[in-house]
């Protein structure tokens, strides 16, 4: 095995539950290989373990082999082998723990997920412990990440302290907490953890349940040093209140049936009062449809084809409302915000083919069953708030970075062609591959293009029609597919899913190719996005991969114009800023690391040199278009000045330099904080 240092730098030691490129789900494994790269090469022994997942990629670890040693450690009573592997990976050293435990721990073909992810991890975190211990190591700092290997803290100082484990400072981050890895309280036993003497306030108590532990609160409360990834997020999870709430305003749609304006108001306050008062008001609503359909089921004879069809929508009419009484409730916005793809207001002048017509119900059941996909709201510390308030003196937001060796556009193996700020060229080159690869068009046709402000529905009853009344303005003329907009995610409520679907219809709408890459393991996202998908099967200017795909995802940061991250919360995020790495500019939504790393090209509050992107506050469809519509606006309009805003992004220092020199500031106080207080 390694041994210690003997020089001045400091020995750190990961204990991770991902690492890029052989186990990463997301920024996590990034954060864990970047950071580490960037100690080592400030002059400090960085090491790694990690879980010797089945799944790992093994052909990314250099000098792989199994060591000869076996570490036991204790798990529900007994004590279980562990064989323990080491290779290199990205020039780091990674212990890998393969644990002989009949549950096969980590052969389960996937990272997370599992019905006994507490136990797991649980198990690694006292295992990794149990390496350090019988390898005879004495690291200065054990930097454990998120829920998984949260258990580390606790572990340290109530049995490996006194075991001899000692010298060690115990820093914790917290990449997202959404995450906390909560259970029954008695389940904390298994890793020999006393669950009496843990689950207290004081401790590792879930605030929400008292019969519940929290791993994430237990390495606040015992751990040295307590980070998180952004100091917007570390003030922000701080707070009990969602990081952004509901406009205090009352949003109007207005409704004109048969010459009376019925209005639906939806109060935008507390989804409770929201909820009350739009269902009084849909009420209201929904009796004068349905009076007006009784009469007009009378007046009607001789239906054209048209007039069945709108029938029958009318008839499903009290089922559509339902479906948007429910998702109001489910803290949905319901807008009359048009679908870029909504029929033209011409064609309901002349006769129209029954393709036409199922194309417009298609997108009048969008409209109102479209929004199964609820907004998501922030909710600060995730009810850690005053946990972290108690230990703020050890709390701090540091702006993750990115691997500037990984992320290279000039030097990336994954890409067609390298390319770099000082010749663009390559990115071009990049997107006709990317577009020839999906089966977008490359045709670059100009046409101009009317976009629909609202629409709503008049019942003239005198001559027995309904018109569907549509407000529409001119945009400026748009060269369809001449610019990308790339959006990379895991496809969970946090990343805005309802904003990253309306983008897609938005900027084809605009004129515009999307190309998102992504998957959920939420089943109602992943299919709602299958439809998506489908819908989009053969468009020439939209496509969707549902999948997680590495190579691709090089492709699309470079041949993307625009990358959109609408996140309705955001620790860090890491797209924005390999995307500014790869000229791709980002539109964003203000919210944690995303607020500490794009800045609007229009905010006069921001220093000129420092304005990189397009962002927005409201996560709701018209704060993203303000956003997508400026981008769209300055990249057609102004070609210089856009180039400009591509070259400068792209030599945006986001390497992890100036955020390891921080981590290292911190592990050093620390160390000598501890070291005086030995001396004393
Ligand atoms: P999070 O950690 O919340 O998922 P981040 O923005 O911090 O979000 O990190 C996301 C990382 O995962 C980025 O490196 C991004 O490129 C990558 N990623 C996300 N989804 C996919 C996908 N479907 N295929 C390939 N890479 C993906």
């Amino acid at each position: 095995m390694t041994s210690s240092p003997t020089r001045s730098g400091l020995h750190v030691i990961h204990i991770a539950a991902e690492m890029a490129p052989v186990a990463k789900v997301g920024g996590l494994g990034d954060v864990l290989t970047g950071l580490s790269k960037a100690l080592q090469k400030r002059g400090h022994l960085v090491e790694i373990i990690l879980p010797k997942y089945d799944c790992i990629q093994y052909e990314r670890i250099h000098d792989f082999r199994a060591l000869d040693m076996a570490v036991e450690s204790y798990f529900d009573g007994q004590l279980f082998k562990n064989k323990v592997w080491v290779g290199t990976v990205e020039g780091l050293p990674v212990y890998f723990i393969e644990p002989h435990h009949p549950a096969n721990f980590f052969w389960r073909g996937q990272l997370y997920g599992e019905h006994d992810d507490f136990k797991r991890f649980s198990f690694f975190s006292r295992a990794a412990l149990e390496l350090l211990l019988q390898a005879g190591k004495k690291p200065d700092i054990i930097h454990c990440h998120d829920w998984q290997t949260a258990f580390v803290a606790p572990l340290y100082w109530d049995l490996y302290a006194p075991k001899g484990l000692n010298s060690a400072r115990i820093c914790f981050t917290c990449h997202n907490f959404e995450y906390q890895g909560t259970a029954p309280a008695s389940e904390l036993a298994s890793c020999g953890l006393d669950v009496h003497h843990l689950n207290r306030p004081d401790r590792m108590q879930d605030n929400f349940a008292h019969d519940r532990v929290n791993p994430v609160k237990g390495a606040i409360v015992f751990s040295n040093i307590v980070t998180t990834v952004s100091p917007t997020y570390a003030q922000e999870v701080r707070t009990a209140q969602e990081g952004w709430s509901w406009p205090k305003q009352v949003k109007r749609c207005d409704r004109v049936f048969d010459g009376r304006t019925c209005v639906l108001e939806e109060a935008m306050g507390d989804v409770k009062d929201r909820l009350g008062f739009v269902e009084q008001n849909l009420q209201t609503w929904e009796d004068h449809v349905l009076e007006e359909l009784e009469s007009l089921k009378k007046a009607v004879t001789g239906q054209d084809e048209l007039r069945t069809r709108f029938m029958e929508l009318f008839a499903n009419l009290q089922e559509q409302l339902n479906v948007v009484k429910v998702a109001i409730a489910a803290g949905a916005v319901v807008t009359s915000s048009p679908r870029m793809d909504a029929p033209k207001p011409k064609e309901f002048g002349g006769k129209r083919d029954a393709k036409e017509l199922d194309n417009f119900m298609w997108h009048i059941e969008r409209y109102f069953v479209g929004t199964s996909i609820t907004d998501e709201k922030a909710k600060g510390g995730q009810g850690l708030h005053a946990t972290l308030n108690l230990h703020s003196k050890k709390f701090v937001g540091v702006l993750n970075g990115i691997d500037t060796d990984a992320w290279n556009p000039a030097t990336d193996s994954y890409l067609k062609v390298q390319y770099s700020a000082n010749d663009l060229q390559g990115k071009l080159e990049n997107k006709a591959a990317l577009r020839k690869h999906l089966g977008l068009s490359s045709a670059d046709v100009k046409r101009p293009l009317v976009s629909l402000l609202s629409f709503y529905s008049i019942a003239d009853m005198q001559h027995g029609t309904i018109f569907l009344v549509f407000k529409f303005q001119s945009m400026f003329i748009s060269g369809h597919g001449e610019y990308a907009v790339g959006c990379i995610t895991r496809l969970v409520p946090q990343k805005g899913v309802h904003l990253i679907r309306h983008a897609i219809y938005r900027t084809v709408e605009l004129g515009g190719q999307f190309i998102l890459l992504g998957s959920s393991p939420v089943p109602h996202i992943q299919s709602e996005f299958e439809g998506i998908a489908n819908h989009f099967r053969s468009h020439e200017h939209a496509r969707l991969v549902l999948k997680y795909d590495e190579s691709l995802s090089h492709t699309i940061y470079a041949a993307s114009d625009m990358f959109i991250i609408p996140s309705i919360f955001e620790p860090c995020g890491l797209t924005q800023m390999i995307a500014m790495r790869y000229g791709s500019i980002p539109i964003a939504r203000k919210t944690g690391g995303l607020n500490d790393s794009v800045f609007d090209i229009d905010d006069d509050t921001i220093p000129v040199q420092f304005r990189n992107g397009f962002t927005f506050l409201t996560p709701d469809e018209q704060g993203l278009n303000s956003a997508l519509e400026r981008a769209l606006y300055h990249c057609k309009n102004n070609g210089e000045g856009w180039r400009q805003l591509v070259q400068k992004d792209m030599n945006i220092d986001f390497s992890w330099d100036e955020s390891s020199s921080q981590y290292e500031e911190l592990y050093e106080k620390s160390v000598a904080r501890a070291r005086t207080a030995s001396r004393a």
